[in-house]
């Protein structure tokens, strides 16, 4: 927390000041909005006969519930009518608070903001202060924006002022540790982030030129199409190069979920590093995405993938990034529109949420992708899906797998643990470049555009990292496809692309009960009421 007080009065900017109550309005905030988690709210009161922020009142029952926030509308009425109109003072609207980096009003708040000036003709403009409260380290800081009658955010000045309404003119000596206090036990500080910081902050990070960093691969990807798409990783520990790799692609959009933290062990396995150890690792993600591209646009889960429900998973997949400011979502710079294509991975050991994956992308119709070290990392799978080309779901295509979890309580104990660091890079390499496929898909790049329609319903793909896979881990469609040819010259770190089928009952099988085995993977819209529960 910064320790002093900040005076915007005193600086040069050109932005339009707002005189406000030092103690009675700035340093109530900080004690009550600023000192509790997410989204609190209250709302403020203007003298209208000296134009100063006089009166604010904490609404104290309001729930921080998942995406708005619910105020006592009677209570704050009551103060309203009998305490505040009849000394001459008006509702001018209220600061409220969101989760560190949504500095601005979401577009929730501005549509909140326009009825209530529908519904007070008197008003000519609204408050909306946004608060980053002073929680688990963030720095306390107040945001002050108006919206108008046009819909117009405007970020404004505050310049503190006594009861005389009188500027008051920080002394930096009556907040110096070593000299006696005059002002009798320390205060809260009150930290006002000036306008002018708050426009370079946004621009440092939001138009941080990067053209540079792609003068040899324009030509390599659709650069536009990777800046606008998204990408959300279940589990970002074994396939976190993949995530890296996706950005220096051009990717901007990532949703992390990961519930673990960096351990020392994760050094020769995942790429991490040992001032990482300790570190939630999709923070540790995050700081790399940012220094590979300023201009990245992250939220970092630390939790497990079912804490997160259906409702919020949906806003994860498609809400613009600025419209994300949950409890605990920390949505980094603005964009406000959605994203053009999402896709869902499941970088993760775990049967149970790699299961999940298949679901959210029946569900909702997005294209997915899934991965699998085998033992000691002698070969690997990636089981794919896009509602456009793929006719079998994940669970069609390793329905053994499915089969022997719900029967025998199946749970892969193979891992990224016994591989070496080559196999999982050798694994990173083509995950990424079936992301860029799914990425690109539909749009008229020459190499990735096509792509997925040429590699139609093969989508489970296998890597042979060992020449005598047949033997060492009895997986032989390697010899059957290749085996056949040639005795002298051999062929191995090779693909096999196998084509796929939906389960549709024949053959003595059940029909999928996720994906319906019909083939048609648009066709399980609206099938999953959570996609946190497996069908049987
Ligand atoms: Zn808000
Ligand atoms: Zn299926």
């Amino acid at each position: 927390m910064i320790d002093s007080v900040l005076t915007p009065s005193l600086r040069k900017t050109n932005c339009r000041q707002i005189l406000v109550r030092e103690d009675s309005v700035l340093r109530k905030i900080h004690k009550t909005i600023g000192s509790k988690r997410p989204e609190q709210s209250g709302m403020l009161g203007i003298n209208s006969e000296t134009d100063v922020i006089t009166h604010y009142a904490f609404d104290e029952t309001s729930k921080g519930t998942t995406v708005s926030n619910m105020p006592d509308v009677k209570r704050l009425n009551d103060i309203i009518n009998d305490d505040w109109k009849p000394n001459g003072i008006q509702y001018i609207g209220g600061p409220h608070s969101h989760p560190p980096g949504v500095h601005r009003p979401s577009s929730g708040d501005r549509e909140y903001g326009q009825q209530i000036l529908e519904a007070k003709r008197s008003l000519e403009e609204l408050h909306i202060w946004i608060v980053i409260p002073a929680v688990d380290g963030h720095t306390y800081e107040v945001f002050p924006y108006t919206l108008d009658r046009e819909g117009n955010l405007e970020l404004v000045e505050l310049v503190p002022v006594d009861e005389n309404d009188q500027p008051i003119i920080a002394d930096a000596h009556d907040h110096s540790q070593s000299e006696p206090s005059t002002l009798g036990p320390k205060r809260p500080p009150v930290v006002i982030q000036s306008p002018a910081d708050v426009l370079s902050e946004s621009r440092g990070r939001a138009i941080v030129d990067i053209s540079g960093q792609y003068i040899r691969v324009h030509e390599a990807y659709d650069l536009a199409r990777l800046a606008a798409s998204r990408l959300v990783f279940i589990g970002v520990g074994g396939i976190r190069d993949t995530v890296l790799y996706c950005a220096r692609a051009g990717v901007q959009e990532f949703i992390l979920i990961d519930p673990d933290v960096v351990s020392e062990s994760n050094i020769a396995t995942q790429g991490v590093y040992r001032d990482e150890i300790g570190l939630p690792k999709v923070e540790a993600v995050k700081r790399e995405l940012i220094r590979i591209n300023p201009n990245i646009r992250v939220v970092a889960l630390q939790q497990s993938v079912d804490e997160i429900d259906d409702p919020a998973f949906q806003r994860l997949l498609h809400d613009p990034m600025m419209e994300l400011p949950l409890p605990g979502f920390g949505g980094d710079i603005y964009r406000e529109l959605p994203p053009s294509v999402t896709v869902s991975v499941a970088g993760t050991d775990s049967f149970e949420a790699q299961a999940r994956n298949n679901r959210i992308g029946l569900k909702w119709e997005i294209p997915t992708l899934a991965s699998q070290m085998y033992e000691r990392g002698l070969g690997a799978e990636i089981t794919f899906t896009h509602p456009d080309t793929t006719r079998a779901c994940h669970r069609c295509v390793l329905w053994t797998r499915y089969r022997a979890f719900l029967k025998e309580g199946f749970q892969n104990t193979v891992g990224s643990s016994s591989a070496p660091i080559c196999a999982t890079q050798r694994l990173a390499g083509l995950e990424s470049f079936m992301l860029m496929a799914l990425l690109h898909h539909g749009t008229n790049h020459p190499r990735f555009g096509g792509l997925l329609r040429r590699i139609g319903n093969r989508n489970l793909i296998q890597i042979r990292m060992d020449p005598d896979i047949a033997a060492s881990l009895g997986l032989k469609v390697f010899d059957r496809v290749f085996g056949t040819v040639d005795h002298d010259r051999s062929l191995f770190d090779d693909v096999v692309w196998l084509p796929q089928e939906p389960e549709d009952g024949i053959k003595d099988r059940p029909i999928c009960p996720e994906c319906g085995g019909n083939g048609d993977l648009h066709s399980a819209l609206g099938k999953f009421e959570d996609t946190r529960e497996m069908p049987k």
